[in-house]
């Protein structure tokens, strides 16, 4: 067992007459077919009771894709227990034991949950067949291989120095207690890696999902099973969040909480825990990676077609839900005109419907209240008299929750969408003086308290350099005449810092360290 380093999985094309679309057409067809029970998965159980909730597809509201349960205060103390009680089996495998059920997941994936993965993302998440497959596919076999390999390096690695007659070593254990997963409803493999990389570290593992991701967290878990992983090692549930935390956050053996989400809830749940921590047998350990407010700023040197390309990718792939999308931009008053005129055509020729139409850019946002929220930030634009409107600034949720990619120009680098997270298909543009370029980056740094990602566009060196020094604590994903979305795993660890997170930097030896609680071994011979 000497894994090298993996290939990053292929991306699909799913080009018209294809097998992979042929297969991913059939899949969508036989899950719109039959309502799924959506069961929540303790101790290797499927569950089924609690509040019947209905899940629907963001841009079919009429349609029903399935149902879950909503879950009791009594699954939290269920899935904790099984945890528990299946952490002494799991943790003592031999970690290449552990990697092994996560390597076959990859593989299955690869193959025969493909097409299923694929559809479930883009029914309950409405992704188009690209977001998905890039998202539910290629980055999650991504997290399981890179992190198996990862593993092996942190395992082989002791960096101890033993004189004669004495043997140093590290034992790698995993933390003492359960992890609590929290995940987030825009990327099914993040939904995946949170609970499976301490799982991996052997550790074991409550899971609640994001309520708008439970459709693919099913399959997730069905992909799990299926590649071998014992029963109680992940455990997912449907409980309320806050009723979640109420028990784990009080629970003597919660080892450490694996978060993704907004930035608001992350520093609530860390306050609960801070409040408890006199309760627990161990300092948990918290990750999280939380809310972004990403930019890209233009230089006079930059090429403007290539900004504009850059912004229309960064700031609407995935309607814009992207913790990384590009949605406040900095563009000099000698490029905005060229920027201005690509950024609109290109704008024109993009596609809105239902994701079993394979032609589709823009799909729904998630749910009414990220409808509602986005809606509300547009009419405040509009009601601005510093914010033209470039572009879109419509919406319409009678079928779906429809919001058209919207174009914002501000004379106020500091005007509320500048400023504030949105999660949505909205992007602020402010147009700098070109005399004012190092201003414009002291803006940059201080405009927003997020530092997740961010673009500098330029083709002079010493400009280049210059901003990625000016920038440095603004993002924890800079790029350099790209743009800030897409990081691939095993090439750019992701992960943010001020009020975007932790920094433990998804699929990373970094992050697999913060589920491992090594002891030291000192032995005379
Ligand atoms: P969210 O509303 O914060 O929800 C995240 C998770 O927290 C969900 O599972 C949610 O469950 C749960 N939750 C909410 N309140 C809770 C509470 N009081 N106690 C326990 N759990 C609670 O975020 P989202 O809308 O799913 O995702 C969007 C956010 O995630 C954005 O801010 C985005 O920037 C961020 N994000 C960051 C990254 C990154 O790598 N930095 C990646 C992806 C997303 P319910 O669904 O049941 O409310």
């Amino acid at each position: 067992f000497n894994l090298a380093i993996p290939a990053n999985e292929p991306v699909l094309a799913y080009a018209p007459g294809s097998p992979e679309r042929k297969a991913l057409k059939q899949a969508l067809q036989e899950a719109k077919a039959k309502q799924r029970e959506l069961p929540a998965f303790i101790n290797g159980e499927r569950v089924l009771d609690g509040e019947k909730v209905s899940v629907h597809p963001p841009h079919e509201r009429s349609f029903t894709l399935g149902h879950f349960y909503r879950g009791t205060q009594d699954h939290v103390h269920r899935a904790i227990d099984a945890a528990l009680a299946a952490k002494p089996a799991w943790e003592s495998l031999p970690w290449q034991q552990r990697a092994a059920v996560f390597l076959r997941a990859a593989d299955l994936l690869a193959g025969p949950f493909r097409a299923r993965m694929n559809a479930a993302t883009m029914l309950g998440q409405s992704k188009n067949a690209y977001q998905a497959e890039i998202d539910s596919v290629a980055e999650m076999c991504d997290f399981f291989r890179f992190n198996a390999y990862f593993l092996q390096e942190i395992y082989r690695e002791q960096p101890l120095h033993s004189p004669d007659g004495i043997w140093n070593r590290l034992e790698y254990r995993a933390l003492e207690g359960f992890v609590l997963a929290i995940t987030p409803f825009n990327f099914t493999s993040i939904a995946a890696n949170l609970p499976a990389a301490p799982a991996l570290c052997g550790n074991t593992v409550v899971w609640k999902p994001a309520e708008t991701q439970i459709y693919s967290a099913v399959v997730i878990m069905e992909l799990f099973e299926a590649a071998g992983l014992p029963k109680g090692v992940i455990n997912l549930i449907y409980t309320d969040g806050p009723e979640v935390g109420d028990i784990v956050f009080k629970h003597r053996d919660f080892a450490g909480l694996h978060f993704t989400g907004s930035t608001k809830v992350f520093q609530q749940l860390w306050k609960e825990i801070g409040n408890n921590v006199g309760h627990y047998r161990s300092y948990p350990r918290i990750v999280g990676e939380t809310g972004g407010k990403d930019f890209l700023v233009a230089h006079p040197s930059a090429d403007a077609v290539e900004v504009a390309v850059a912004l229309l990718r960064g700031a609407f792939e995935y309607q814009g839900q992207k913790c990384s999308a590009a949605s406040r931009a900095y563009v000099p008053a000698s490029l905005w005109a060229a920027v201005r005129e690509r950024l609109v055509a290109d704008m024109k020729t993009l596609r809105s419907g239902t994701v079993e139409d394979f032609g589709n850019f823009i799909n729904a946002v998630i749910d009414e209240r990220a409808f509602d929220r986005i809606a509300g930030y547009i009419d405040g634009a509009k009601a601005d008299d510093a914010v033209e409107i470039v572009a879109g600034g419509g919406y319409d949720k009678s079928e779906g929750f429809f919001i058209e990619p919207t174009v914002l120009l501000t004379t106020d680098p500091r005007s509320k969408t500048m400023v504030e997270e949105i999660f949505g298909p909205v992007l602020t543009i402010y147009v700098y003086e070109d005399a004012q370029w190092e201003e414009t980056l002291e803006l940059v740094d201080t405009t927003s308290p997020y530092a997740l990602t961010g673009a500098v566009f330029a083709t002079d060196r010493a400009v280049i350099e210059q901003a990625s020094r000016a920038l440095r604590n603004a993002a924890g994903n800079f790029y350099v005449n790209d743009k800030p979305t897409g990081a691939v795993v095993g090439q750019q660890p992701f992960g943010g810092a001020r009020a975007s997170g932790t920094n433990d930097k998804a699929g990373s030896a970094i992050n697999l360290q913060r589920w491992i609680s090594p002891r030291l071994i000192k032995e005379n011979f």
